[in-house]
């Protein structure tokens, strides 16, 4: 997590009704030259002053599209570090992407370090080597993790995923990825960092949850070798998954969906894929936050939704769905809050954006060079197989 120096107290000591004004003053003032993008998980009091909103793969999207059509020389993200970064590599150099506050980091995002995952690479490729594999191993990267990781899958054939596209990303790389696929040539995809995204769309493409996939353990590569996993379960297994998960999800349990279908027989379940694959196979439907949205927006009126995602944004949908006669609830009552989402607030908002209408560039977030060029590619696969394919930021992932 970076370090934010703490804000002048000017603005900690503003009320709610003098940050709003001046942030709305500051972005008429700032006009064309700013793009706000702002994600699903962020308070009201910041997400109203978004031009854009989406799940992380349609602000990458909107990243890239919108600062090319127009003359944006600033995108403020508000979201997390690991969004900033995506946005960072896929605009222009003389784009500034600026993160409110730097200590908006993402837990999962820190469960792989690049360190790790070339030490679990040079183990999984050796061991293969000696085993008589007959294959490749392609690393595919959720977007939830740093830009060196989405530069080291970039640099080795690999390509990164969002919640929304992680299928069509794996049928892509288990199709052969880059390369055509020789007759009795096997794929293994590694992937990192959230082992239930990797388990819940693999689940769904058919693989079997105990002899198709093992879980590596970076903690335990040094220790052990494999990660903790056996040689056997390296060998017949199609997904090598990384041992992450997000702090948030893993707080909805199976026992959540039970106790909402005893209350309300009728409810319809959805939940983000960041949940356990316990919860997510007792669920109706799962999917991207983008997919959440749109079920809830086009739900009929009368029907009932327990939704597993962050707290801000489920309660959100629930204020706009009542309007409709929709009846939205969080599946459990556990808090489940994205503490480092909501470190974006509307004192940092107007601090960067006070900055910036002085010519003062703060909180820039940059991708190192090297990283930047191959994480563009891992990006760029990633973009260019969605687009040849029908799923949309919108669509969820069927459940087997
Ligand atoms: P989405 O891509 O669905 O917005 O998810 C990002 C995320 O961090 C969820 O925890
Ligand atoms: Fe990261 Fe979880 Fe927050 Fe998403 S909800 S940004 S995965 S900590």
């Amino acid at each position: 997590m970076l370090w934010q120096n703490p804000l002048p107290s000017r603005y900690t000591a503003m009320s709610e009704e003098e940050l709003a004004t001046a942030i709305a003053a500051r972005k008429g003032q700032l006009g064309p030259d700013l793009i706000i993008l702002g994600h699903h998980y962020q308070q009201d009091e910041v997400i109203r002053f978004a031009d854009f909103t989406g799940d992380s793969f349609k602000l990458s999207q909107l990243a890239a599209e919108r600062v090319r059509e127009s003359s944006a020389q600033h995108v403020v993200f508000a979201g997390v570090h690991f969004m900033a970064e995506s946005a960072d590599i896929l605009t222009p150099d003389e784009v500034a992407v600026i993160l409110p506050d730097l200590g908006a980091g993402c837990s999962m995002a820190d469960m792989a370090s690049h360190d790790d995952t070339l030490e679990a690479w040079e183990q999984i490729t050796s061991h293969l080597e000696t085993s008589g594999f007959r294959g490749r191993v392609i690393p595919i990267c959720y977007m939830n993790c740093s830009a060196s990781i989405k530069a080291f899958c970039g640099q080795h054939e690999g390509a990164v995923c969002t919640s929304s596209n992680c299928q069509q990303v794996f049928k892509w790389a288990l199709e052969g990825g880059m390369r055509r696929l020789n007759t009795g040539e096997q794929i293994k995809i590694l992937f990192l960092p959230d082992q239930h995204l990797g388990r819940n769309t693999a689940a769904a493409l058919g693989f079997d949850i105990h002899t198709d996939m093992c879980l590596w353990d970076p903690q335990d590569s040094n220790i052990q070798k494999l990660g903790g996993c056996k040689e056997l379960d390296i060998d017949r297994s199609s997904f090598i998954l990384w041992k992450g998960h997000c702090s948030v999800h893993k707080l909805f349990r199976p026992e959540h969906v039970d106790q909402i279908r005893a209350k309300w027989p009728d409810v319809n379940v959805i939940v983000h894929p960041e949940c356990g694959y316990e919860v997510c196979q007792k669920a109706d439907q799962i999917g991207s936050t983008e997919s959440i949205r749109l079920a809830i927006e086009s739900a009929d009126s009368g029907s009932r939704w327990a939704v597993g995602t962050e707290v801000h944004m489920v309660n959100r949908l629930a204020r706009e769905s009542t309007k409709r006669g929709v009846k939205v609830r969080i599946l459990s009552d556990c808090q489940c809050l994205c503490t480092t989402m909501y470190r974006i607030n509307m004192p940092h908002l107007l601090y960067v954006l006070d900055q910036l209408s002085e010519g003062k560039v703060v909180n820039r977030i940059r991708v190192p060079d090297e990283d930047r060029r191959h994480a563009l590619a891992a990006l760029d696969r990633m973009l260019t197989i969605t687009s040849q394919g029908s799923q949309t930021s919108g669509s969820p992932i069927p459940i087997n």
